[in-house]
């Protein structure tokens, strides 16, 4: 099939004019390109990243709040793909998450803090209830899911070791967001 002719609908740079912070926006909106370029096989069409995508990008030209719409993005591009970590349960134990998670240093799952050994990235029982309204909300109703700023950056470190590891790189908008903060 070709493509010969492609009208764009909206464009992100409007989008950016509408945001109050447009520099993070602006980066944000390369992050979100990038992690839909990064994880589409070459030949492969995955329709659900597709539609994850779109309504991300809808949500966003709608006024969601960046960081917590980057978090629920990256949390799903990660369960789509079958590599997030369970929440239900520690995978060690079987025991509950109560007081919280722990992603080990070396290790891409979550364990309660009963078997966290040696540190690693804490996870409060903030963070993972968002994730776990997250898992069930569109990214239109994120505004009425709340994730504070502590919370948050728990969420992207666990979610940036998760990314780099099952794309074995770092993304260059994700570091230049990091650099701009
Ligand atoms: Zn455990």
């Amino acid at each position: 099939m070709r493509i010969n002719y492609i009208e764009s609908q909206r464009s992100p740079l409007a989008i950016v004019a509408r945001h109050a912070e447009n520099a993070s926006a602006l980066g944000h909106a390369e992050y979100f390109a990038e992690l839909i370029d990064e994880w589409a096989p070459e030949g492969h069409a995955d329709e659900r990243l597709y539609r994850l995508g779109s309504s991300v990008i809808d949500a966003f030209a709608d006024g969601a709040a960046t960081e917590r719409l980057a978090r629920y993005f990256e949390f799903w591009l990660l369960r789509l793909q079958g590599v997030y970590p369970r929440l239900s349960a520690c995978p060690e134990c079987g025991g509950a998450f109560d007081g919280g998670a722990m992603m080990p240093a070396r290790e891409p799952l979550y364990v309660c803090l009963r078997c966290a050994v040696g540190g690693g990235t804490a996870i409060s029982l903030d963070a993972l209830r968002f994730l776990r309204s997250a898992a069930g909300a569109s990214p239109e109703s994120l505004n009425g899911i709340p994730l504070e700023a502590g919370p948050g950056q728990e969420l992207e470190t666990a979610h940036r070791r998760l990314i780099q590891l099952h794309l074995e790189k770092e993304l260059k908008s994700a570091r230049v967001l990091r650099q701009m903060r």
